[in-house]
């Protein structure tokens, strides 16, 4: 049996290689854009979307292989906190939805069957609702709220959670909800925009459905003269490129063309995309 003092070095060593694996992973591009190939009236299977190499499935109605539960680990959030939270979760299941945890996983081998891992930098929320993500497929909290009922708060988070942990279909399934949510309610939800763009890369999907839905509205006017101290340089100058790309009609239409739904937005392997089985909004 291991030592307190080996013991203690051996965490040391965990926490030092998932700090550096997470570092690392916030500083790669995780995706290019797939720009040129878009259209408006291309079907499911060869419509445009990001894309990346990833082993993590990136269809969010995948099911799980019988062969994931088996080692259960715990994560706990809020250690040092009065009330931390503790989750239990197969560490083949985080390894099938995330590249991050796969290739984490050499950290949890060594230990026996549970053992702890401290993420003090997320949210317990959002990891709860990418738990439930992980076993059922739906985007559902703990309350009961699921989909577009969750709130765009949420939604960006759950977005920006699944890119530090290289979660593709995680991303896909809350892109499909944040696109869906917006068009139903009729709402772009600028104030969410500095949220965003503080925390993902030039070049990001979720960056370009909120610049593309202000660029085809014709209220772009009125964002961009209302609450001045949102319009960083940054926003500014991606929000400006999108619009002198377009023609007055696409201005007008107040709208994002029928080719932005689907997998547009998506972050696939090449050649990859959802299928026609998943609920992606108005390209079904
Ligand atoms: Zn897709």
């Amino acid at each position: 049996m291991a030592s307190d003092t080996s013991r203690r070095r051996s965490w040391r060593h965990k926490l030092s290689f998932l700090l550096r694996l997470n570092k690392e992973h916030r500083q790669r591009p995780a995706y290019e854009s797939n720009e040129k190939l878009a259209t408006t009236a291309e079907s499911i299977s060869n419509s445009p979307c990001y894309t990346t190499k990833t082993i993590a499935t990136s269809i969010p109605s995948t099911k799980l292989p019988a062969e994931c539960r088996k080692e259960i680990i715990s994560m706990v959030f809020g250690q040092h906190t009065s009330t931390p939270q503790e989750f239990h979760i197969h560490k083949d299941v985080l390894c099938f939805w995330s590249d991050y945890y796969r290739t984490a996983a050499g950290a949890f081998t060594s230990e026996p069957s549970s053992i702890t891992s401290s993420l003090p930098n997320e949210s317990a929320y959002i990891f709860g609702v990418f738990e439930i993500f992980c076993y059922t497929n739906e985007l559902t909290d703990k309350h009961g709220i699921s989909r577009i009922n969750l709130g765009f708060d949420t939604l960006c988070a759950l977005w920006i959670f699944g890119s530090r942990y290289s979660a593709p279909a995680l991303q896909n399934a809350v892109m499909t909800n944040i696109l869906v949510k917006s068009d139903t309610e009729n709402v772009i939800p600028c104030r969410m925009l500095n949220y965003v763009y503080e925390n993902t890369m030039r070049g990001s999907p979720l960056r370009a459905f909120f610049v593309d839905r202000m660029a085809f509205s014709n209220g772009v006017k009125e964002y961009v003269l209302n609450n001045e101290e949102r319009w960083t340089k940054e926003i500014l100058r991606d929000l400006l490129v999108t619009v002198s790309g377009l023609g007055k009609e696409e201005k007008d239409r107040n709208d994002l063309p029928r080719g932005r739904y689907g997998c547009y937005y998506h972050i696939h392997n090449e050649g990859e995309r959802c299928g026609s089985a998943a609920p992606i909004g108005k390209a079904t």
